[in-house]
């Protein structure tokens, strides 16, 4: 059923968002070879990030045409970003594919029930599923909840951020991550306070590790 929706209202979308890249407008795609290449940030950054293990991300909002692809994903409807966006996710994360193999799950930032139903879809579970079946770690969408509504993060300062997230998430199934590692799946971090609350829970549930897997910073 999901598939089916997912079909349909791709479909729509595909006529609002014709078959040209968001870089360099060519046609043929959402995103050339060539303008996902100029998106790539080498340069690994320390990022602290309290209760977060590490961060990974693949490049930086200031890249314009990395920004405006996210923002197409996330408030457009553009969801053919998906299939992109974990590409990159996945090629982060190749390097350690066999070691991330022994003790490793993918868990994806959930949305509020009522922003997923305005949106139609929640951006990061959709890169969290296109992720999953590309690397093949154990991928669960009924774990992290979100149990408490925010106010969107956009219109927030920093400091009211961290206190918008305080206790927003909380863990369905605490065998699922307990002892494990995880790789905690979102499109954007900003400020930290979203994925720092996350894997605070998990934390506290047990997991040993969690690592920020973003596609921007
Ligand atoms: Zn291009």
């Amino acid at each position: 059923m999901t598939t089916l929706i997912h079909t349909a209202f791709g479909k729509v979308l595909s006529l609002i968002f014709p078959d040209r890249c968001v870089g360099c407008n060519k046609y043929g795609g959402l995103f050339c070879e060539n303008c996902i290449n100029k998106t790539r940030f080498s340069p690994r950054s320390k990022v602290s990030v309290l209760f977060l293990d590490k961060l990974i991300h693949w490049g930086i909002y200031e890249n314009e045409i990395l920004s405006k692809a996210l923002r197409d994903f996330k408030y457009r409807g553009a969801i053919g970003f998906a299939e992109i966006f974990s590409d990159m996710l996945a090629k982060l994360v190749e390097p350690d594919i066999e070691k991330l193999r022994k003790n490793t799950i993918i868990l994806a930032i959930p949305a509020s029930k009522s922003r997923k139903k305005s949106r139609g879809y929640n951006q990061t579970e959709l890169l969290a599923e296109k992720f999953f079946k590309k690397t093949s770690l154990p991928y669960f969408s009924d774990v992290l909840i979100k149990s408490r509504n925010t106010i969107s993060q956009t219109s927030l300062a920093g400091r009211e951020r961290l206190f918008n997230q305080k206790d927003s998430f909380s863990i369905a199934k605490p065998e699922k991550v307990k002892n494990k590692k995880i790789i905690l799946v979102d499109d954007i971090l900003t400020t930290g306070a979203t994925l720092s609350e996350a894997a605070r829970v998990l934390k506290e549930a047990g997991a040993l590790e969690v690592t920020g897997l973003v596609v921007a910073k």
